[in-house]
Formats: C-alpha cells, structure tokens, sequence
C-alpha cells in the first residue's frame, strides 16, 4: 500500500485535480493506494467563517454559503463531462443542503460550540474528496471513496482531536481486509468519536489522517503532495534564497515542523516513524523535481551542521521571577502545571542559571489564561513579595535552527549569534534542545523576517552575502554611483560574493523602492514612476523593510538628510556619505554619530568627504590604529581652489578664471563657499576629528585672500561684480608669486591641535609645486613618518571620482 496525501492548492481548482489524476495515474500499476484530500484551498477558512457569522446571528453567512457552493459547482463544470455532471452535481448539492441546515440552525440559536464547528469544516474534506473519487472512477480506476469518520477514532477534543489509535488501527485494517478496490479516496482532517460525533485533527490535519492511515496499513510510502518541491531550508516566502532538502531525519522534520515550517503538520512524523515508514514531500505542480525524502537518519547526509530554519510567530514570552525562587524546589512543576491545567502549550522553556527566573514561550493566544492561572497559583507568593506577578512580553517570535549534526559541530551558535547581532536583531531569550539537535532564539517579531535571511545567508549562502542599498542624491555622483554598480554587479559576485541590491532611491523630486531590487539599467523610470520625495518618509520606509545589510548613501549635500543619520545607525544600518555636513558640524554631532556606529555595529563611512575617491581617511585610520600619531598635516584639499589658481595664469582676469571653474562645474553653485576658505576649513577639520583632536569649525583660522566686499556680496552676481572691482589685488598676489619663481596654492595646515586654511606661496622644491588641475594632496607627518612625510595625491573632485569612493564604502560597509 502506499498513501499520497494531496493539499487544499493540488486540490484547488478543475486543473490541479485533473493534475492529481495523473500523478495518480502515473504510480506503477498492480498496486494498492490510498489517496487523501485536502479540502480546496481557501474552503476551511471559509467554512468556519460561515460558521462563526451564523454563531453571531449575522445573516452574511448565508453569502459565503454561496461562495462555496459556487467553487465547487464552478470546478465540477470543468472537471467533468457534461453527461456525469448532473448526477455529481446533485450529490454535492445534497451536502450542501445538510450543511446549509447545520448553518441555519447555529444561526437560529446564536452560538456556535466546538462541536458543531467540526461539524461544518468537514465538509471541505468530504466535498473534495467525492470529486477526485468521481474524477478517478470516470478516469477508468477502480476507485472508492471511503469516510475517514469510519476509520479514524478520536476523542471528544473538538478542533483538535487525539487519536485512539488502537481503536483506528483495527477498524482500518478491518475495512481494507474485505476491499478489493485499487485506489482508495478518504477526506483528510476529518475523524468520529466512538460515538460517531464528528472530530477534526487541527488545522492542517490531513497530513495527519494520512499518516495514521499509513501506519495502520504498514504503507511502503507516505507521499505528500504539495505546493513546493518539498521541505526547504525555510519558510520560501520569507525567504526567496531557500532550497529543497533532499534528505533530512524524522527528528530533524519533527523539530522544524514543530518551530513552523508549514509544508508538514507536526504530528503526521509520530505514526509514520515509529513504522519507519518514508515520508516523500513532492510538488504537484512540479512532479519531477526530487522533493524531499524524510526517513531514518542513517541515511543519505548533507553537508551543514544545520539542516533547516523555522519561524514561529505571535508568541508571548512570560517570565517568573523573585527571589523567593532561588534554592527552592517545585517552581517550575507547580508553573508548568498551572499551565498545563489551562491547556497552554509551552514552546520554549529557559531558566537562567541563577535559578533567579524562569522564561517560557507560549502563543500569544493562550497569553491571558496563562496570566490568570499563574498568578493565581503564586497569589501567596506575591503578596509575601517573594515573586513578582508574572512578566508577559508580547509581539515575540521564535525563530529555530535545526539538525542533528549540530551537536558534532563547534561554533553554530557563534555563528548564529554574530549574524543577528551584525544585522542589529535584539535577541530576547535563547533555548537549546538537550538533544542539541535545535537552538531556538526569541526575537521581536518586527525582526521574523531579517532574522531568517541572515542565518540563512550563514548558514547556507556562503559565500554570497546580500547588501540592500538604499540611494539619496541620484544626481552627477549619485547616477554614476549607479552607473558603476551595475557595471560590477556580477563582477561583484563572482569576486567578493556579494549580492549588492539597490532597494530605495530618492532625490529632491521623488523616490523609489523596488521589490526585490529597482534594475539599474532603467533606474529614471523607476524613481519617475515613484511617489513624491519626503526624506522622513524615505527613512521610515527602509527602517520598516527592515532588510540585511541594510546601508543608506547620502549623496547630497542637504542639512536635512545628514540629521537622520543617527536614526538609522541606531537600527543597525549603516551610513556611506559623501555629503561633509555630519562630520563637519558640531563635534558632539559628528561623535554621536560614530558612537552609535560602534554601538549598533554598523558602519558610519565618508572618505569622500576629503579628496573624493582619494584613500585620505582611510590612509588616515589605518596610520592611527595601528599606534602611529599624527604631528602635522599639510594638504590642498580644494579642487576647485587649485583649478583657480592653475589656470589664472597671464591674459585671464581672476573674475573669469572663477566663472570658468563654476561652468566646468568645479565649484558649488556659490563660488565663495570654495573661494571663501570654508570648504577647506571643514575638510582639514574632519581629518583633525579623525586625528582623535576634538576641535570645532570656529577654532581654524582662515587666512582668506577673498576681500571682505566679495565675501559679504548680497548674490553671486554681485560677488562676480566684487572680484572685478578687486582684480588688482589678485592680480599683485600672483604676480608677487612669479616673481619669487613660485606658485599659489590654498593651503590647509594641523598641527600641536591647531588648524589654519590660507593662500600660500609654494616654492619649487615643494611637493605641492606641481599639484595639477584639480588634484588634491595631503602630507601625513607622523611618528613613523617622521622624516619624509606620507603622501596622498591625485584627482580631488570630479563625480566619477567621487563615486569610486563611495562604492568602495559601500563594499567596506558590506564586509
Ligand atoms: P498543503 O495545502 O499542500 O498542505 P500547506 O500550505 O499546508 O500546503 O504547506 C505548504 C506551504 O508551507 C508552502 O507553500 C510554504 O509556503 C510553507 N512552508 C513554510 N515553511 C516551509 C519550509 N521550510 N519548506 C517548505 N514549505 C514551507
Ligand atoms: N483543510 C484543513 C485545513 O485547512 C486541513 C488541511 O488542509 O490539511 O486546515
Ligand atoms: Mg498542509
């Protein structure tokens, strides 16, 4: 005998039954085999919706009658030819009408008991499996159909029935020993009482029904059909990476199906294990693929300690505590029985090892009956304040790593700790099996979905690590930060493993998130097609998204965006930016900033910030952690100042040579912020900050060359007019230069904890002499440098260059 179980989507329309017929078709003939239904997908919801109206007296229920007698009028329509139709028709109508009455009568007394609510949610299993019975026998097979009611005894616990399965396995043997059929059609979920009350096993039961039947009739096979290529390393809607596990153990599917993973209801292992029978999960859309085989562990073994992931939610976590617990024997057993006499099923259980609590995790359901119960039980306790009333924590989840390696294995719990802890998820409680075969962890439930993707990324996705970037600022740096993203994506990939997806992005107008990823080939339709910009609204959304690796750029050099940067540092997102605010403003700004990096592991990233793509920082940092000190830096830091000056060479009038820079689009859109000093001053001030100098914008001192007329003009047409009106003093500032056979450079100084900004003579034996068009360099005078300074130089501004750098913060960020 082999049993195939099929669920509500294989039997949930015309077309997939007709699929079942062939997979059943299919099986090797001179055979025996028992097949078990599911009701439709989406009938159970409804029947007890139906159900639940007419207990409230609302007349609704007669509208979802309706719906369901439409489904399965609809699927006889296609299912059949016209000559049986009517006669199948019929039947169904008749059960409708039996459940009609059943309705109409809980709606007459207003309340609907347990008892009566099997009643109705049965007939989703009696109504399929009638039509794939009648489809099999029209097929040509020797088919019939069978109510599981006669089969399957149970006791009176409505919605959640326990077997008797002595009693069932004699009745089942009995009834196949006189049958001569080939295929045998039971409804799954449903089962009597020895009364003949009808009971149903818990949702998703007829996993269940199959398996009893299985183990009754010692089958070679249980096969269950579903919609997914079987059992995967987990949940495939939360986690699009999953794979199918070709092989994995009784004990190990028990366990993940316990902690959630849907595909098998946790009971169906028992009756099928203690026969050794196999348990081959398959597709039945998909019928070739291999699925997954459940059976003895000592078979076929794959390669991970961890074999699969499993999420539960909607937990509570309740805490026992008090001194009064320490020593003292009993707590726990009178607690669990507390628990046990309200019928709270306990998930999890961890005690600290002070003895001082006690922590268990139970559904959010049972949370206020196991409130009652347990202060109850305790009521002594806590007024003598030797205990605390018991401590209830909801909108918990549970989020489970499975295997029996595990236990051979050093480090899974290391490595599953770091993964959370890297992605910023707040572990609540964390629960090891004595068998060491599962390590459970309590996490908020906002967390499900990013703690799924993380272990799973550890565990089975090495080397390849997703990075979700989110984009502010798509403009000349931004768009080429795009460009080259794309460009590398797969280099990206194959090279350092890293899937780098960009999730958001925004500029002044609009913004954009994609699904999975916006495509960088078409990203103007996107963000076109996006809704209005609202940078509030942009932060909010990549908090809730809530994705791995999560970084945020800032490619702007707006106020407003700079001041959320603490938001997302403080939800474990890191910060890449090329925008100087932040770590230009305030000290006490800049320096929340990298402590909130430090404190959420996050990264806070800008070496764009001095000399674009120019390794400043970095080169900056590696100096100072690795003990060096920092005596002086000198450094041009001011493409657009070195432009200037480069090219305000004899015949070009200072007024021009600036205009020139600004149409080149070497300055800001206000000149006097590169001419005036201030843009140097602020990038001198973040390599003194990263020096470990706590120093503020207002302690340079800026030598400015700008006359104060030009500086303080109302526009910068008027400062245009000033520079004119000044054309002398630039011109005798350059021309007392060539004289001494030097050349003009905006200089930026630190030292002994004091920085200045200043127009200076450079001589030719200097390394800034020959600074070119607009390159940037930097001096590092250091311990270890201490006689030839360490030098930085090359192209200082420029998008392209810019860009460069951000990406290398992004992949900094991501590693
Ligand atoms: P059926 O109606 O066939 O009984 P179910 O909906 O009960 O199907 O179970 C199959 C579903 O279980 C899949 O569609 C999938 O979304 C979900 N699921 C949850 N966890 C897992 C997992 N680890 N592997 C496979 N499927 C899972
Ligand atoms: N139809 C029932 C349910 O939806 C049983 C099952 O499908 O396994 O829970
Ligand atoms: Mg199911």
């Amino acid at each position: 005998m082999q049993v195939l179980k099929f669920g509500g989507t294989s039997m949930g329309s015309a077309q997939s039954i007709e699929q079942v017929c062939n997979i059943i078709r299919n099986k090797k003939p001179n055979g025996r085999f028992t097949i078990v239904a599911s009701a439709m997908s989406g009938i159970t919801d409804k029947l007890i919706q139906c159900g639940q109206l007419a207990g409230q007296g609302q007349e609704q229920y007669r509208n979802v009658l309706a719906e369901i007698e439409s489904k399965h009028l609809d699927t006889i329509r296609t299912l059949f030819p016209i000559t049986v139709q009517s006669g199948i028709i019929s039947q169904v109508k008749k059960r409708l009408n039996t459940l009609e009455t059943l309705c109409d009568g809980i709606f007459q007394v207003g309340e609907l008991s347990a008892r009566s609510l099997d009643k109705i949610m049965s007939f989703g299993e009696l109504l399929s499996s009638y039509l794939l019975a009648e489809k099999l026998k029209s097929a040509g097979l020797n088919a019939v159909w069978k109510d599981s009611r006669e089969l399957i005894v149970t006791d009176n616990n409505f919605g959640n029935a326990a077997v008797n399965f002595l009693a069932t396995n004699h009745q089942t043997a009995q009834y196949y020993q006189q049958q001569t059929a080939d295929f045998f059609v039971l409804p799954g979920f449903v089962a009597a009482t020895s009364d003949g009350e009808t009971t149903t096993l818990g949702r998703g039961g007829s996993d269940y029904t199959a398996a009893i039947i299985a183990a009754a009739l010692h089958a070679e096979v249980l096969d269950i059909w579903t919609d997914v290529s079987g059992m995967m390393t987990a949940d495939p809607r939360m986690v699009s990476q999953a794979i199918p596990i070709p092989h994995i153990s009784y004990e190990e599917a028990m366990e993940l199906s316990h902690f959630g993973a849907k595909v098998i209801y946790p009971p169906t292992i028992q009756p099928v294990m203690d026969k050794r029978i196999p348990i081959w999960i398959k597709n039945t859309f998909a019928p070739d693929d291999y699925g997954t085989l459940i059976r003895s562990q000592d078979g076929e073994t794959h390669v991970h300690p961890v074999t699969g992931i499993s999420g539960i939610q909607k937990i509570a976590l309740l805490t026992l505590e008090g001194s009064g617990m320490v020593g003292i024997p009993g707590f726990s057993k009178r607690l669990f029985e507390a628990l046990l006499t309200e019928r709270v099923n306990v998930i999890l259980i961890t005690q600290s090892s002070s003895e001082h609590s006690i922590t268990v995790g139970i559904h959010e359901a049972d949370m206020l009956k196991a409130k009652t119960a347990v202060d109850s039980e305790f009521s002594q306790e806590i007024l003598e304040k030797r205990i605390e009333p018991l401590i209830v924590e909801r909108d918990m989840s549970i989020v489970a790593v499975v295997g029996d390696k595990m236990k051979n294995h050093h480090g899974t719990s290391g490595k599953l700790f770091a993964a959370l802890g890297r992605n910023g998820v707040n572990i609540r409680a964390i629960a090891q099996g004595s068998t060491e075969k599962n390590i459970s962890v309590v996490i908020n439930k906002g967390d499900v979905k990013k703690a799924l993707n993380v272990i799973h990324e550890a565990f089975f996705e090495e080397p390849l690590k997703q990075v979700n970037v989110f984009i502010a600022g798509v403009g000349n740096v931004g768009g080429k930060l795009l460009e080259q993203l794309n460009q590398q994506h797969q280099f990206l990939m194959n090279e350092l493993g890293l899937h780098v997806r960009v999730t958001g992005i925004a500029n002044s107008r609009n913004m954009a998130f994609g699904h999975e990823a916006i495509n960088l080939h078409d990203w103007k339709s996107a963000l076109d097609a996006g809704e209005p910009s609202d940078m509030a609204a942009f932060a909010q959304k990549i908090k809730s998204l809530n994705l791995r690796n999560s970084v945020f750029v800032d490619n702007t050099a707006s106020k407003d965006v700079a001041a959320i940067y603490g938001e997302f540092l403080q939800h474990g997102i890191s910060v890449v930016t090329c925008n100087k605010i932040a770590c230009s403003s305030d000290y006490a700004y800049y320096k929340s900033l990298k402590d909130l990096a430090r404190k959420y592991n996050a990264s806070f990233l800008f070496e764009t910030n001095v000399g674009a793509g120019l390794p400043v920082i970095n080169t900056l940092n590696d100096l100072i952690r690795s003990g060096d000190k920092v005596n002086s830096i000198e450094a041009v830091l001011s493409g657009s100042l070195n432009f200037v000056f480069n090219n305000f060479v004899n015949g070009a009038s200072f007024r021009e040579v600036v205009k020139a820079a600004q149409d080149e689009g070497y300055t800001e859109p206000d000149p006097r912020i590169d001419l005036s000093g201030v843009d140097v001053m602020r990038k001198i001030l973040i390599l003194a900050r990263e020096s470990g100098v706590q120093m503020e914008l207002e302690d340079i001192t800026n030598h400015s060359f700008l006359p104060k007329e030009a500086l303080e003009a109302p526009s910068v047409d008027a400062f245009y007019e000033q520079l004119d009106v000044h054309a002398d003093h630039f011109l005798s500032l350059r021309e007392k230069a060539d004289a001494d056979g030097k050349r003009l450079k905006f200089v930026a100084r630190y030292e002994n904890g004091k920085a200045s900004v200043g127009l200076q003579s450079i001589a030719p034996d200097h390394p800034f002499f020959k600074l070119e068009g607009k390159d940037n360099i930097v001096l590092y005078t250091t311990n270890r440098y201490a006689a030839q300074p360490l030098i930085v130089k090359g192209a200082g501004a420029g998008a392209d260059v810019t860009a460069s750098g951000i990406f290398a913060d992004i992949i900094r960020s991501a590693r």
